[in-house]
């Protein structure tokens, strides 16, 4: 494979989060022209077609894994990029990128931790099964993560995850969760609602009447004849009974 003759990138001026040099690890490097992610092949990014041209009308997919019309190839394939870097440098590099990314995104979002508080009763009858709009955004992100799949010259192997594929999966998990979440509460509810925890007094006015109605019934002779005279009596005073 010939380079595509342009001056070779060193890796310590790329974004870390642009590299996985992490060890034991398939090399990757997100292409500058069309920045997707590729493996580093003999220090190079591999051959690819342009990801980042939108494919014509006539060229979309009619389902997930069809394959997309043939695209021009990307003029970022065959990149020198030169590792000047050792996995450890490249580590500690990601490491200090996202502890900057973290505490940008801490200052502007303050996220609610979700703890197991109980839902209180009276809040229980009103907790909804998960809403079309969640389950749709679950879909989505369960369709991206196929998209990316089909797409991604990393992923499409089964073997690696490039760090986008990675992100997907995680998004993809946590709308499943959060799923699972709105669900089970639901099911509780409805659990709660089917059961519900009366005081005593009220479940004893609930059921008064009819308790009161069996006790009249069972004091009273039932409808019919009387025994006639003739039928066998009935001792009154006690029997002893000898074999
Ligand atoms: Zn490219
Ligand atoms: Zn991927």
């Amino acid at each position: 494979m010939r380079h595509n003759g342009r001056a070779p990138i060193k890796a310590s001026r790329m974004r870390p989060e642009h590299l996985n040099l992490r060890e034991g690890e398939t090399p990757l490097a997100v292409c500058p022209d069309c920045e997707s992610w590729h493996r580093l092949t003999r220090s190079m990014i591999s051959p690819h077609r342009d990801s980042s041209d939108k494919p014509v009308k006539s060229g979309e997919r009619r389902y997930f894994g069809d394959k997309p019309e043939r695209r021009r190839r990307c003029p970022g394939s065959a990149q020198r990029i030169t590792i000047d870097l050792t996995p450890e440098q490249w580590g500690q590099a990601l490491l200090a990128a996202d502890s900057t990314a973290a505490g940008r995104h801490s200052a502007r979002v303050t996220r609610k931790p979700r703890t197991a508080v109980p839902t209180p009763v009276t809040r229980l009858a009103s907790l909804p099964a998960p809403s079309a709009r969640l389950l749709a955004v679950r879909d989505q992100a369960r369709a991206a993560v196929h998209v990316h799949r089909s797409e991604c010259e990393v992923c499409r192997t089964g073997r690696a995850r490039c760090p986008g594929g990675r992100e997907l999966e995680i998004r993809a998990g946590h709308t499943d969760a959060s799923v699972r979440f709105v669900h089970e509460q639901h099911e509780a509810a409805l659990r709660a609602m089917a059961a519900p925890a009366a005081p005593r007094r009220q479940q004893w006015r609930r059921v008064n009447a009819a308790v009161k109605r069996t006790d009249q019934q069972r004091s009273t002779r039932p409808a019919g004849d009387a025994p006639k005279d003739g039928g066998p009596s009935v001792p009154e005073t006690p029997v002893r009974i000898t074999a």
